[in-house]
């Protein structure tokens, strides 16, 4: 049996998102202890047991310590069983997570699933809906499955409450390279706004506007109707020819809309500075089906804890080699090979 260190790097969930993701696919069993020791509440929350239980119905798996506050469980899988199903995190926490845990194992899996999904759709740290459906899912269907998400209703937290449907058709997957990111050919920034005046939206695209110096019909703001409690999300577009990246900022309460936008324009900015064509999240999230796939090669910036944690948890169940070289300033490129 594979056994985890969740206080190891990064020391977060992804940790055992990763496992259970891997596990799944390789069919090997693993245990994991202190689970989200780098965390101010360690162990498992609502969402880390959604996803461990999400992980156990696909793969038929024998799980001992699947309990909210568990700082330790085993896992082990029999199958992967493809399917119709549907998760209720209970709570604001992100179903992009707990969707992201049982994908790999559903892009190799014999027969198509459906999959919904409830609970919180744009939560900070956490990719949301938008970086799902425009960054991250159009790079996996590059790869070769077919991978479509709709958001139905979004959760924003602390309210939660949202819900997304996914459609995944399996193939086999195709190694991934992007080394240039091309022309850019379209940006866009929409700012949206549940049960909030419109003006914070307004507010935030000024600043985009002002920083950015987008001109002003490139930028969208929305306000949605069917949420269950208040939110704020400016989602920042940026298409070239190679890749689409979303950056996002989050409305918090007690921050100025000016604020939230600023965060936002600094990552832009800095993507739009560097000829990179993935960001920071695409990157730590990209490196387990370029694994599966058996190798790829791409450009970013210097890896974070994320990134580089992933690379070593992923190592302990796929044989494969993962190199991150600086190549120039603010660039660097990360590769995978089997081992
Ligand atoms: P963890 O902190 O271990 O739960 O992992 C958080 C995950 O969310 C990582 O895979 C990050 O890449 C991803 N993530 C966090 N913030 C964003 C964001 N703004 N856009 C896209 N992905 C994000």
């Amino acid at each position: 049996m594979i056994t985890i260190d969740g206080s190891y790097g990064e020391g977060g969930g992804q940790i055992l998102r990763t496992s259970l993701a891997l596990s799944l696919v390789t069919g090997k069993p693993f245990s994991i202890r202190n689970i989200r020791a780098g965390r101010k509440k360690p162990g498992l929350m609502r969402q880390h047991l959604t996803a461990v239980n999400a992980a156990a119905e696909i793969g038929l798996a024998a799980i001992e310590g699947n309990r909210i506050g568990s700082q330790a469980f085993t896992f082990e899988p029999e199958t992967i069983k493809p399917g119709n199903f549907h998760f209720a995190i209970g709570s604001a926490g992100s179903c992009t997570l707990v969707f992201q845990t049982i994908l790999p194992a559903l892009l190799i899996a014999g027969e198509p699933t459906e999959i919904i999904l409830e609970g919180g759709t744009h939560n900070p740290f956490a990719p949301p809906f938008d970086f799902l459906e425009k960054a991250f899912l159009p790079v996996i269907n590059r790869m070769g499955p077919r991978v479509d998400a709709v958001l139905e209703k979004p959760g924003f937290y602390p309210a939660g409450g949202g819900r997304f449907r996914v459609s995944v058709n399996p193939a086999d997957l195709n190694r991934f390279d992007l080394l240039e990111r091309g022309n850019i050919i379209n940006k866009t920034a929409r700012a949206c706004v549940a049960n909030l005046p419109v003006n914070i939206a307004n507010r935030e695209l000024e600043v985009i506007h002002e920083k950015l110096e987008w001109d002003r019909e490139l930028l969208k703001a929305v306000e949605v109707e069917n949420s269950q409690g208040p939110g704020n999300i400016l989602t920042v577009e940026v298409e070239s020819d190679n890749i689409t990246e979303v950056f996002t900022g989050f409305g918090e309460k007690g921050v100025s809309a000016e604020k939230v936008a600023r965060r936002a324009v600094k990552s832009v900015q800095e993507y739009l500075a560097f000829n990179v064509p993935m960001g920071r999240y695409l990157a730590d999230q990209l490196l387990i089906p370029m694994a599966l796939a058996g190798g790829g090669k791409f450009r970013t910036f210097s890896p974070t804890k994320h990134t580089t944690t992933n690379a070593e948890i992923i190592k302990k169940f796929i044989d494969v080699e993962i190199e991150m070289n600086e190549c120039s300033l603010n660039q660097w490129e990360i590769e995978i090979w089997n081992g």
